[in-house]
């Protein structure tokens, strides 16, 4: 048994902080309380910290790149180097206190491989949810990513393209139900692209199969259509209006924000200069925007579950907690809602309930930090002691 001592513990339901120990065995929390170590029992000691669950990001793309703008050089990759890069990204998120991810669209399900490895104890990372390939309409974006996407037209075409990301060994189904930002120049961010007949395919397979839908959504109709077809998340939400977002909190249809890929492409002068300028251009229209949408939909209710799009140019791994201090700073979350994110909404989205809190029977996935989140939540950017399943791989 392993007990962590000393620390302020965030009860994130209460949002208040309390002076206790946990009791940790077979990695899970089964004690909070005053530690009553026995002598073969380990004592992590952690006082004058602060105590929270480990973090979850609902919206990464591990096998991803970050330095360059440009994402033909990481089409140009072997699948070999991509598990390497896809190793050493799984590594620095947990090392940076996300203990769980949820990876929206991987790399010739290198990603999966990689997390065997993790459970394999060779390598080491987060807990990982994985959309395998994402799903799409024919596109010329696939010459960005060849190993991401899994074209499918027709509402047939669209549930054996599922089903096939179900049989490798996929959590949830991402689909492209509008066109993207980071595309080819002749993909238009504002387009439509899977119909509803073919969003209601993905969700009829993937709800069949007791799994959930991720829905990349920037223009307002396909995040309409993706409402109606019941998609459990809307990734981006960029061109939301006020009705859809009210149509979302009434299904209790989730928004994955992704405030980091516009905030912090801008903040890495690399990625900018090597960003195609079609890319950048779009970029730059469109993020103030973006941020004003996610603003509205806290106003009116929608629950809004963490996610970076960590991989994209200059949102580098290991940085996703900035999410949290965005939604603070720009989508005007207090502290604690910022922190209810990326803890017990994103857990509620995975189907998680063991994820999320610091409580009896809940897996001990524990991160500490130095100062008081409350006072500045840029210390959620510092953690000094990641717990995962009961091990501390960060002290
Ligand atoms: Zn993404």
């Amino acid at each position: 048994m392993r007990w962590l001592v000393g620390g302020e513990v965030l009860d994130v339901d209460t949002g208040e902080f309390r002076r206790v120990d946990i009791g940790i065995d077979g990695g899970r929390i089964v004690e909070l309380g005053a530690a009553r170590p026995g002598v073969d029992d380990d004592v992590v000691d952690v006082s004058g910290r602060w105590v929270l669950p480990g973090l979850i990001d609902c919206h990464v793309h591990l096998t991803l790149t970050t330095d360059t703008g440009d994402p033909m050089a990481d089409a140009a990759r072997t699948d070999a180097h991509v598990a390497l890069d896809t190793a050493a990204a799984a590594e620095r998120t947990l090392l940076a206190g996300i203990t769980t991810v949820r990876d929206v669209g991987g790399w010739n399900y290198v990603e999966m491989a990689v997390r065997d490895a993790i459970r394999r104890g060779i390598a080491r990372g987060p807990r990982m949810f994985l959309a395998g390939r994402l799903l799409s309409i024919t596109t010329s974006t696939v010459e960005y990513y060849p190993g991401m996407y899994e074209v499918a037209d027709g509402a047939d075409a669209v549930r054996a393209a599922a089903r096939r990301q179900l049989a490798r060994g996929a959590d949830l189904i991402k689909v492209m139900a509008t066109g993207a930002m980071l595309s080819s120049e002749t993909e238009d961010s504002r387009a439509i692209q899977f119909t509803l007949d073919e969003l209601k395919a993905a969700v009829e397979i993937a709800h069949d199969n007791f799994k959930h839908v991720a829905a990349h959504c920037h223009a307002l109709r396909g995040m309409h259509q993706a409402v109606d077809a019941g998609v459990d998340s809307i990734e981006h939400g960029t061109f939301a209006d006020d009705e859809v977002l009210r149509k979302m909190a009434a299904a209790g249809t989730v928004l994955v924000p992704t405030v980091c890929a516009g905030e912090l492409l801008f903040r890495d002068e690399r990625a900018v200069a090597t960003m195609p300028d079609h890319l950048l251009e779009r970029m730059r229209a469109f993020n103030d925007q973006h941020v004003e949408a996610l603003r509205r939909a806290r106003e009116l209710g929608v629950t809004i579950a963490m996610g970076t799009d960590a991989g994209t140019p200059g949102n580098h791994h290991g940085l996703n907690a900035w999410e949290c201090v965005f939604l603070h700073r720009l989508v005007g979350m207090s502290p604690i809602e910022a922190i209810r994110s990326a803890t017990v909404h994103a857990a509620r989205l995975l189907r998680q309930p063991d994820l999320g809190r610091l409580a009896v029977g809940a897996h001990a996935d524990v991160i500490a930090v130095d100062e008081h989140p409350f006072d500045d939540l840029e210390a959620l950017t510092r953690v000094s002691m990641v717990m995962l399943a009961g091990d501390v791989v960060r002290a």
